[in-house]
């Protein structure tokens, strides 16, 4: 039965959309990214099954742009990962273990993130029990209160190297919460307290710029930098051009179309009324498949360079698009329309459903056609 096809096996003709994955464009974002960070390791984050583009496609186009060193969120995504690259690059865990799963680190050759004393407490007692160093990458909370050390945790440690004991701390981290907005001045005081931070750890490479930090300028990017959205395309600076290629692209199929007139409705609640005769394509991508029923008025898709507002509510499998303005010459049986694509990117659907890029990312479905660009 179709129902149990892995993610992505779905063959194209009984699948209602493809989504077209470049991963050349990928490597070259890759490159792009690690040459605006030039003198840093650039690190891919490849959390969330890739930004939902699919770890096992995309890690080994990394790994074979020169990548040497991963990150994920959770463990099991990280023992996920180590089949599909080589046995010496480096995964390491932003989340770090939860307590059950320390010994599993450790099997795995996966390096936690530890992000509290309990963490550390447990990295420490690991490494007594295995009866051997084990590495670890700290995080401190530089500001955005979400995970890592506090300073209090820090001046702790400063106090008792003890608390270290077992431990190779051969990286520090934070991340910055305003990196999208270089006129935000939270970055710098963040920069500011991590150094503070970081100088009472034990010496180690330092890292603190994800994506939108990398294009904060050379003095956010330490040692190591851990792009993930810009990798997928996703714009860095809100306010700025977007210099990554686009990676992604998204053709749903038109499956009816109809001639409507003055007054007729369409979809559930008939939340939209034609006011003049209107002709409306159903196509075959609705909330299940990532679009989100917010935001529908906004929403467009594209044929070529006519643009096709959606109408009314989004089904679960399908939504409707006004197409009264293609020519009848371009209509045919089972043509396909760009929901994402050259005219509209990842962000600009994203603006339009009032979200940003990873979250439309990160929701595509699992019923798309996936068709995957070699790099
Ligand atoms: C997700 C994440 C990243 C990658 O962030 P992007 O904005 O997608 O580049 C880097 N570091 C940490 C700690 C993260 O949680």
């Amino acid at each position: 039965m179709t129902m149990s096809l892995a993610p992505g096996a779905w063959p194209a003709d009984r699948a209602g959309a493809t989504l077209t994955i470049d991963l050349a464009a990928i490597a070259a974002n890759y490159r792009l990214l690690g040459e605006r960070a030039a003198g840093a390791v650039c690190a891919p984050v490849v959390k969330a099954d890739a930004y939902g583009l699919g770890a096992a496609r995309v890690a080994p186009v990394l790994e074979a742009a020169g990548a040497r060193d991963f990150f994920v969120a959770h463990v099991d995504e990280g023992i996920a990962l180590r089949r599909y690259v080589s046995p010496d690059v480096r995964i390491t865990i932003l989340h770090g273990p939860r307590p059950g799963a320390v010994d599993d680190c450790v099997r795995h050759d996966l390096r936690p993130v530890l992000n509290s004393m309990e963490q550390l407490a447990s990295w420490r007692q690991a490494a007594g029990r295995h009866g051997r160093r084990l590495a670890a990458a700290l995080q401190v909370d530089s500001g955005m209160s979400r995970f890592g050390l506090s300073p209090h945790d820090v001046r702790a440690i400063a106090a008792d190297r003890s608390l270290l004991a077992g431990i190779d701390t051969d990286l520090v981290i934070s991340h910055l919460a305003c990196a999208d907005d270089p006129a935000n001045p939270a970055s710098a005081a963040q920069r500011a307290q991590f150094r503070h931070l970081a100088s009472m750890l034990p010496r180690a490479p330092l890292s603190l710029a994800a994506s939108s930090g990398i294009f904060l300028g050379e003095g956010y990017h330490f040692d190591l930098v851990r792009p993930g959205a810009a990798l997928y395309g996703v714009a860095p600076t809100a306010a700025a051009p977007n210099p990554l290629h686009p990676v992604v692209r998204l053709r749903a199929h038109v499956m009816q179309i109809r001639d409507i007139a003055p007054g007729d409705g369409v979809g559930y609640g008939l939340t939209y009324r034609a006011a003049a005769p209107r002709r409306i394509a159903t196509i075959a991508t609705g909330y299940a498949d990532g679009f989100a029923r917010q935001g529908a008025s906004r929403g467009c898709a594209w044929l070529d360079d006519i643009r096709l507002p959606v109408v009314g509510r989004i089904s679960m499998d399908s939504l409707a698009l006004d197409i009264s303005d293609v020519p009848d010459s371009r209509l045919s049986p089972d043509m396909t329309v760009d929901l994402i694509g050259p005219r509209r990117g990842v962000d600009a659907v994203a603006e339009a459903a009032g979200t940003i890029g990873y979250e439309i990312l990160t929701a595509l479905g699992h019923r798309y056609h996936r068709d995957y660009i070699a790099a």
